[in-house]
């Protein structure tokens, strides 16, 4: 193969690495450029130099239970103004449950679009 990072020639060193313990930890692949000095598992941009590591974008599925939770505490945020709006009123006693429950989702639909 040839350097990355000058395009030289490498040093293949698998066979040497099998044959040679003493290489055993060394890089399949070595430029042969000392100058350059680029070994097999080394970034192609010169070392100190910063490479702009990909950010690997974020995966739809944090994104979605971040939104899921997001949603879940807007419903019981709703849930709970609700239930305070109706004891501020001394309705609370005399409201059916399903009614608050359609306020709460009444409100929490509203509310979801914008968040
Ligand atoms: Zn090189």
């Amino acid at each position: 193969m040839t350097c990355p990072r000058c395009g030289k020639e490498t040093w293949d060193n698998r066979t040497k690495k099998m044959d040679d313990p003493q290489w055993k930890n060394a890089a399949d692949f070595t430029c042969k450029d000392k100058a350059c000095g680029w070994k097999s598992g080394q970034p192609a941009s010169p070392v100190g130099a910063t490479t702009p590591i990909a950010v690997p974008a974020v995966s739809q599925a944090p994104q979605n239970g971040s939104r899921d939770a997001q949603l879940v505490a807007l419903y019981w945020t709703c849930f709970d103004e609700v239930l305070q709006g109706l004891k501020t009123r001394s309705m609370a006693s005399g409201f059916p449950g399903s009614e608050i429950a359609a306020c709460v989702a009444t409100m929490f639909i509203a509310r979801s679009k914008i968040l």
